[in-house]
């Protein structure tokens, strides 16, 4: 069979069994009311969860760095790429952490990838959530270590997996679940990490610019300083990018020996100088988390209201389990036939049964947006009960 024979045949199952994955073509921004080449909807799949991907200081930020350094960094960090707005970023980022430093990347999979494959290598007992988010899953594997994964959020099963794998251990987990909403027992794990000599990295990318006053998990849960944050630039912070915060050598061994920071290309400067702009309204504007978190609550009191089953989250991410991928799907395409984009997660992104619907919340909502879905919801969800 031709490679070409043998993909079509692997895109065709994937049809069959209701997992073939579109892409959705917006022709406006991101924002609560997106324009795409379908028509008009209300979105409730963006991770903007602040609603500043649009904002305008964030965007005339953008723009003015772009006309004064250009629109590429030109070289990777190492050779000639590191100009003073990352550096500038790094530095505002790490005390905006209560780090000891902080370091750029290109995106929360590449920090995840260099993270992990700087804090363990062959003969590393790596100890991870079976739910985390599929970057920290490549991240072991391409680090070659001994991956043991643990029962979801649960620190005792975690301590189990530690036990007689030596003194080179690292716990690995998610602070928000991606696809759950809910959070890690950081306090646990990193009571564990502390015992083992270990290092426990937490991929903030859902927690960084909303909890702990937006300061992230580290500061959150007041943890240790053998916890090394990842904080991604592309979700609440609405712009792009990625950064690891923590004890100054994990980030002089980063820049030491991480392959997928030494090889790649700086980000843009003006992506840097956006950043600082979005993190500035982290910090000042607390109106905007005030808003969210109304937000999170009114669709949880309106959900229950309306004897929609609502998962144990107390974060933007309000899921709704309905386990068959073609349910899921039908749910979706129901949602969006009354005008809210809302996608439909399935294997291999969640396990298998568990396919549903990802609501997200944000900021820029409206109440009348949230009130809107939850009245169309009801019907999507039995019309995906009688799909499956
Ligand atoms: C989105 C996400 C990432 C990847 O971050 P990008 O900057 O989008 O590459 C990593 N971890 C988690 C938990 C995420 O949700």
């Amino acid at each position: 069979m031709s490679f070409k024979a043998r993909l079509e045949r692997r895109i065709a199952r994937q049809v069959d069994a209701a997992l073939f994955r579109r892409r959705i073509e917006l022709t406006s921004g991101q924002r609560p009311d997106v324009t795409t080449a379908d028509g008009d909807f209300v979105n409730f799949c963006s991770n903007d969860y602040l609603g500043l991907a649009g904002h305008p200081a964030v965007v005339e930020a953008m723009s003015d760095a772009a006309s004064r350094h250009g629109a590429g960094a030109g070289a990777s960090h190492l050779v000639t790429g590191h100009m003073r707005a990352h550096h500038e970023l790094e530095a505002r980022l790490a005390s905006w952490c209560g780090a000891e430093r902080a370091l750029l990347f290109g995106s929360g999979y590449l920090a995840n990838l260099a993270l992990v494959t700087t804090l363990a290598g062959r003969g590393t007992r790596l100890v991870a959530d079976r739910l985390n988010h599929a970057s920290l899953v490549d991240a072991g594997i391409l680090s070659r270590a001994t991956v043991r994964r643990y029962a979801h959020a649960d620190a005792g099963d975690a301590a189990r997996r530690l036990q007689g794998g030596g003194d080179d251990a690292l716990i690995v987990t998610d602070s928000v679940f991606s696809m759950d909403g809910d959070v890690a027992p950081l306090e646990a794990l990193d009571a564990l990490a502390g015992q083992y000599g270990a290092a426990l990295v937490v991929d903030d990318a859902h927690g960084f610019g909303v909890l702990g006053e937006g300061r992230g998990a580290l500061l959150e849960f007041g943890l240790s300083d053998h916890a090394v944050l990842m904080g991604t630039l592309g979700k609440a912070l609405g712009v792009y990018g990625a950064f690891v915060a923590g004890p100054s050598v994990v980030i002089e061994s980063l820049i030491q020996f991480a392959r997928p920071y030494i090889y790649t290309t700086a980000l843009p400067p003006a992506v840097a100088a956006a950043c600082g702009a979005a993190l500035e309204l982290v910090r000042t504007d607390v109106d905007r988390r005030r808003r969210l978190f109304d937000n999170i609550a009114r669709f949880r009191r309106g959900a229950k209201a309306a004897g929609i089953e609502v998962v144990p989250s107390e974060t933007a991410i309000q899921p709704v389990l309905l386990g068959d991928s073609r349910a899921a799907l039908e749910a979706s395409r129901r949602l969006k036939d009354a005008g809210f984009l809302v996608t439909a997660i399935r294997p291999p992104t969640v396990p298998k049964g568990t396919a549903r619907l990802r609501i997200t919340l944000s900021a820029a909502h409206e109440p009348a947006h949230v009130d809107g879905l939850l009245r169309a919801l009801p019907g999507a969800i039995e019309a995906a009960r009688l799909a499956a």
